[in-house]
């Protein structure tokens, strides 16, 4: 007798929708097939749609230091209420950064103290932290994040083009990707001075979308010359996406992300939500919307991540300028793309099975995970599509009760959350037992311990 039986659900499996029993095993898919004998726990998903787990690839639960913004014990289970059972942690906005061998283990000891799901860290590019790259690559990071333009955090300084330079290479060498969040610093420093007042609208035109399509272009130029991995965090518009796309085809190693706010919200909503909303890049016209969906819907898109960045609500309050810039959003990534995606626009499970699972395991190189799969740990979420829920504050499972997406109404409710086949969320609740285990990726063949 298997341990867990989810029985009767319309599994969204990497071949397509089949009406499947999942069957698991020490944490892991033992089986999937029409019919499978008993289990010693079931779990009824008759009408349920059957998905691999959220991977959000980019999200900031500022743990350790910053612990009242957000923290991995709160994040993680609000990951885990959106169908997320694995995450990577940015290296900024916990303190330190993790820009050495050292955070890194100090980042990873705590959130295995806290963290309900699964996670991976990323590492950090700043200036001086290339050699230290080698190191951060031993302890097991993802990839190595760096900033085009001011991060605003003073302890994580951008990346000048040397910086970039140097780390591209040093991550080809090796075989982990650069993650670069692409606006233009010369672009959006001399626009922010010339400000004219302290409006919603004065912010949202100092960070032109020429401001980000200048940053991509040149993050992929230095990618194809240093023969680089390159991931490109929260795109926000379409064209950006395009960009990407026409490097991939010429044979730059790219991947492109984006985030569930810039395919939801529009710059009318800044204006209309205020700091809650706020972000950079920002959010831009429904045009620029519209060319983004185009561009997923194209299959351009890579990644779709939630960039969760909360902070304690009076930094949201007073000048909008000086206010914090991130959406807390973690839990509504994958309810925005079925409402949004599957619901309004027919973009097909599979997709966002792949956007949110498949992809993500895949370009991080994290094995038995993304997919389900026979074998793979049994990380699942039950959706229903006929339940329609409005968001309430009181749903959110993060530290500070406020998210944009509260009021707003979904096509597509999250039932339940297993990871590694023990349920971390059920109906509205969140029942872990378990903790969180630290993920790496898998190894490749590099030259990186030669000489
Ligand atoms: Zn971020």
């Amino acid at each position: 007798m298997t341990d867990l039986v989810i029985r009767g659900g319309t599994a969204v499996l990497p071949d397509g929708l089949r009406r499947a029993d999942i069957a698991i095993e020490d944490g892991r898919i033992a089986g999937i097939d029409t019919d499978a004998g008993a289990g010693r726990e079931e779990i009824d998903a008759r009408g349920l749609m059957v998905l691999p787990g959220v991977i959000d690839v980019h999200l900031h639960f500022n743990e350790p230091g910053r612990t009242e913004w957000e923290g991995a014990a709160t994040g993680s289970r609000a990951l885990a209420a959106g169908g997320g059972t694995l995450f990577f942690d940015m290296p900024l906005n916990s303190t330190p950064c993790c820009v050495n061998a050292r955070e890194i283990d100090r980042k990873r000891a705590a959130l295995e103290a806290a963290s309900i799901t699964d996670f991976g860290l990323w590492g950090g590019l700043v200036p001086g932290s290339v050699p230290e790259m080698a190191e951060m690559a031993d302890r097991g990071v993802v990839g190595f994040k760096a900033f085009m333009c001011d991060s605003g955090l003073p302890e994580f300084p951008r990346a000048d083009d040397a910086t970039l330079y140097d780390g591209l290479r040093e991550a080809a060498r090796l075989g982990l990707p650069v993650a670069v969040h692409a606006e233009s610093e010369e672009l959006v420093r001399a626009l922010s001075q010339r400000m004219k007042g302290r409006t919603i609208r004065d912010f949202l035109d100092s960070r032109p979308v020429v401001a980000e399509l200048d940053a991509i272009q040149r993050a992929l130029l230095f990618a194809g010359e240093t023969h680089a991995s390159l991931h490109i965090v929260h795109i926000s518009t379409g064209r950006g996406v395009a960009l990407a796309a026409e490097a991939r085809a010429k044979g730059v190693d790219v991947s492109a992300e984006t985030c569930a706010h810039y395919l939801y919200f529009a710059d009318e909503d800044v204006e209309r939500l205020g700091a809650i909303a706020k972000c950079a890049p920002p959010l831009r016209d429904p045009m620029d919307v519209h060319e983004l969906w185009h561009e997923l819907l194209e299959g351009h898109v890579d990644i779709v991540a939630s960039d969760h960045s909360p902070t304690e609500p009076a930094r949201k309050a007073g000048d909008f300028v000086a206010a914090w810039g991130g959406i807390a959003g973690v839990q509504s990534t994958l309810p925005v793309l079925l409402d949004r995606g599957h619901q309004e626009r027919a973009l097909p499970l599979e997709r966002i099975a792949a956007l949110t699972a498949a992809a993500p395991a895949r370009r991080f190189r994290i094995a038995r995970k993304g997919a389900l799969v026979r074998g793979h740990d049994a990380d699942v979420v039950l959706v229903d599509l006929e339940q329609t829920f409005t968001l309430r504050a009181e749903d959110l499972q993060q530290r500070h009760k406020t998210s944009p997406y509260v009021g707003q109404t979904f096509r597509g409710a999250i039932r339940r959350t297993v990871r590694r086949g023990e349920t971390i969320f059920a109906d509205g609740r969140i029942v872990a037992q378990g903790r969180g285990r630290f993920v790496r990726p898998a190894q490749v063949q590099s030259d990186a311990s030669e000489p």
